[in-house]
């Protein structure tokens, strides 16, 4: 079979306050907002993109804010840890580093050979982790917070956890090019090229809680494939197998499809093109807030609904 899922192409989840999202992600972890945009579906929520300087899929950790949202509950059926790659020697570097902005932060723990993890929370309570690694051979990126050779390279992979691993499993290895090329304890891993930032771990955990969807949760993960027609290859794939597909939308950076993995996961597929660089330059990426061309009309509504957010860099300095 020819692989037409690549890996991650992007995560979302639900914040509360968008100035406090652009502080934490852009401020304190090193990331460029690569996009400022609204939630198609909520024109009056934004929609803040997070990524490598290219805005790359593989890079994106994406935001809606909706102020005051009910917080949401950490569970099965979710995605549960969103892993950031960082340089092995980097590791004492970001855990002082979130020291000095009051994030507390795990005991270093081994996980598979090579890895060590630390554990933490952005202000709404999303769970990440900081992989420490040396088999990640891509770039860092900075914006001047943080020294290159310490900064994030990107995901790692991301943590599903669920009450059982095997139809979820089987969803990502028979209908979405996945490989299983790891297993510890509970710890079921994925990927279908085996690289740091494209790696799925299933967390079993029986009798677990179910989760709910609210502030501090994981909206949904969005797996990267070539082109339109790979994606429409995939959709087939999946409703030849039963699954229940949306028809592809255009969300403007990419096309999209949905549905829902057996665990509870919303899943989606998305395109690679045409990319972040469609409506700015790739210099200017993530300074002023773009609308789909279906929405500019309404634009002075649009604006007037939304905070201002700014980062002040110098805050956020080593
Ligand atoms: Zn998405």
């Amino acid at each position: 079979m020819i692989q037409k899922i690549t890996g991650i192409h992007h995560v979302t989840a639900l914040a509360s306050d968008a100035q406090k999202n652009l502080d934490f992600y852009a401020g304190i972890l090193g990331l460029r907002m690569v996009k400022k945009t609204i939630n198609f579906d909520a024109p009056d929520v934004y929609h803040l993109y997070y990524g490598n300087e290219n805005g790359d899929p593989g890079t994106i950790m994406t935001f809606f804010p909706f102020p005051g949202i009910r917080p949401g509950r950490k569970g099965t059926g979710q995605l549960s840890v969103t892993s950031f790659s960082i340089p092995m020697d980097s590791l004492d570097y970001w855990i002082e580093r979130l020291k000095t902005f009051k994030i507390s932060t795990t005991t270093p723990t081994q996980r598979f050979d090579d890895e060590l993890v630390v554990y933490f929370q952005d202000f709404d309570g999303l769970g990440l982790e900081l992989v420490a690694n040396q088999k990640d051979k891509r770039n860092g990126f900075s914006y001047g917070q943080i020294p290159v050779a310490h900064a994030i390279k990107g995901f790692y992979g991301v943590t599903l956890m669920q009450d059982s691993h095997q139809r979820t499993a089987a969803m990502l290895n028979q209908l979405l090019d996945h490989q299983p090329i790891a297993e510890k304890g509970n710890r079921f891993r994925f990927s279908p090229s085996g690289k740091p930032g494209d790696l799925v771990d299933i967390l079993q955990v029986p009798g677990g809680e179910r989760g709910l969807g609210g502030g501090g949760t994981v909206h949904h993960l969005a797996f990267a494939t070539a082109n339109d027609d790979t994606q429409l290859e995939v959709r087939d794939r999946l409703t030849d197998n039963g699954v229940d597909v949306t028809q592809v939308l255009d969300r403007q950076y990419f096309h999209s499809i949905y549905f829902r993995e057996p665990g509870g996961v919303l899943f989606e597929v998305a395109t690679n093109p045409p990319g972040f660089a469609i409506d700015e330059p790739l210099e200017h990426l993530g300074e002023a807030i773009k609308l789909p061309p279906w929405q500019e009309s309404n634009r002075i509504n649009i604006e007037a609904g939304l905070v201002d957010i700014t980062l002040n860099a110098d805050k956020f300095r080593d």
